[in-house]
């Protein structure tokens, strides 16, 4: 199934029972407990359920298949990506909603119907977990929908969820697809040690309450429903697989990886983990920049910033000499642009971005770089560089401590870390004391100017605009 197959069939089943269908809401959240990005689908209804403003669906329903970024605050999931095989910084979030109107005894029914019938997807092999205090949603799951109780898991804080540090919250009912015991040990999605094996794709959740910032709970004014399905993980469960670069978009641009950095999947797990980050943080950088957001030291530009270099940089570690963020970008409007017109209208301004910044960090790692070299030359074998050294790339080129570590490793050496982290905070120290002091301390700050200055010339540093701690 293609993507927006899998689009028009979910909405069409939820608008055949009363939703009324509601456009994704872009990626910048505007409800004050949201956290930075919006990263569920139900994020844009938090009025509704907060009572905060009248609820427009007559019934009171809707479905939407929003965009999601998970990457920062409370569902931060960059770290993982390009190991994980599904994760992803960018995703969809299939939704159906209820503000005050239907309960578990519809909603869980409809799941399972949306599931198995609509999407084929072969029952058995289904898990459902609930949270541990939920007899009613067990109930409904065995006795209305005939789901055996020995495929039913009660969790804990796995079966409650929250949309961010503040927000509505409740407890939650997970789907999980069986992939098989070639992907792990049995025991269903209650053994942590099987979540490559049953992976979750659809969630339940039962909005019920709201977390205010002192970490309380208070009642929604309307409980209901609260359904968040991942697009590219049902495609994959659909494929039979449980990455999800097979669902369509993210096939199209793992291919234009390969084809920008000349390496294929399979050949190494470094060149795996770079082909699919670059697929990912491809449709993330697209869409957030369409959104409205630009690249800068803080906030959401920072996330975004980290998010181009980082793709820039596994790009290099494979030693691709040319832009990368461009050709992927274009493929990305292309490929997706059918189903979301934001991009394309927004492909001057998101190209012109991602080549500026492309341009200013290869140069960044081009003069780190040489610097990095030398000085990985001049150790003994399986040596360690000194963490002043890396400090200093760090400090005046911008050349971010993980390339620098990932060059070093590559070439057999280590990295001081604490010694890094040591020349880190001392900076910091003379920073806060120069604030404060004035004389000595600026005398120091003359004399830390005057060395740089005699050890580069008075050129234009390319680093010195970079922020300082980079990803
Ligand atoms: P996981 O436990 O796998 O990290 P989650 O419990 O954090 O997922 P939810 O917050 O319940 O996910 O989001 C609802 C649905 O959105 C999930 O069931 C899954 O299908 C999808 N989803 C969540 N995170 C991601 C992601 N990083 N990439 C792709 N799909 C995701
Ligand atoms: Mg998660
Ligand atoms: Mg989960
Ligand atoms: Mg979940």
């Amino acid at each position: 199934m293609r993507a927006s197959e899998l689009r028009s069939a979910w909405t069409n089943f939820f608008v055949e029972r009363g939703h009324t269908a509601v456009p994704s809401s872009s990626l910048i959240p505007t409800h004050p407990s949201a956290p930075m990005f919006t990263n569920s689908g139900m994020m844009q209804f938090v009025p509704y359920f907060l009572g905060e403003e009248p609820v427009p669906f007559d019934p009171r329903r809707a479905t939407s298949v929003q965009r999601c970024v998970r990457a920062g605050g409370k569902h931060n999931d960059l770290d993982a990506i390009g190991r994980s095989l599904r994760h992803l910084s960018f995703f969809e979030m299939l939704g159906n909603f209820s503000f005050g109107d239907y309960f578990k005894a519809e909603a869980i029914p409809w799941a399972w119907e949306m599931v198995t019938e609509v999407l084929g997807i072969d029952g058995d092999r289904v898990w459902v977990t609930v949270h541990e205090s939920d007899d009613e949603a067990e109930d409904i799951w065995a006795d209305a929908v005939g789901v055996p109780r020995d495929r039913i898991q009660r969790l804990g804080k796995d079966n409650f969820w929250e949309m961010g540090e503040t927000g509505p919250c409740g407890p939650s009912s997970e789907l999980f697809f069986d992939f098989g015991p070639e992907w792990g040990p049995d025991g269903g999605p209650a053994n942590p040690a099987a979540e490559e094996r049953y992976v979750e794709f659809y969630n339940n959740v039962f909005p019920q309450y709201f977390r205010r910032a002192d970490g309380s709970l208070t009642d929604l004014e309307n409980r209901g429903i609260d359904v968040g399905a991942g697009l590219e993980r049902i495609l994959g469960v659909l494929a039979g697989s449980p990455s999800l670069y097979v669902a369509d978009s993210l096939a199209t641009l793992v291919d234009e990886a390969q084809g920008v950095t000349g390496h294929r999947l399979g050949e190494s797990d470094l060149g795996d983990i770079a082909l699919r980050l670059l697929a990912d943080h491809t449709r993330t950088m697209t869409f957030l920049i369409a959104d409205g957001v630009i690249p800068s030291n803080e906030d959401r530009g920072y996330v975004l910033r980290r998010i181009i270099r980082r793709a820039i940089r596994f790009a290099y570690l494979l030693d691709v000499e040319t832009p990368v963020c461009p050709p992927l970008v274009e493929r990305c409007i292309d490929v997706m642009g059918d189903d979301y017109p934001e991009i394309v209208n927004g492909r001057d301004l998101v190209l012109g971005i991602v080549s500026r910044e492309e341009d200013r960090f290869r140069q960044t790692l081009r003069t780190g770089s040489q610097t990095l070299d030398t000085e990985l030359d001049k150790l003994d074998e399986g040596g360690t560089l000194p963490g002043a050294v890396a400090f200093q790339l760090h400090d005046t080129y911008g050349f971010p401590l993980e390339v620098t570590q990932e060059v070093a490793e590559l070439r057999g050496f280590g990295v001081d870390r604490p010694g890094f982290e040591a020349a880190m905070t001392e900076q910091r120290e003379r920073a806060k004391a120069g604030r404060k002091g004035g004389g000595a301390a600026s005398e120091d700050a003359m004399a830390e100017y005057q060395r740089i200055l005699a050890e580069h010339g008075p050129t234009v540093f390319t680093g010195r605009e970079e922020e300082s701690t980079t990803a």
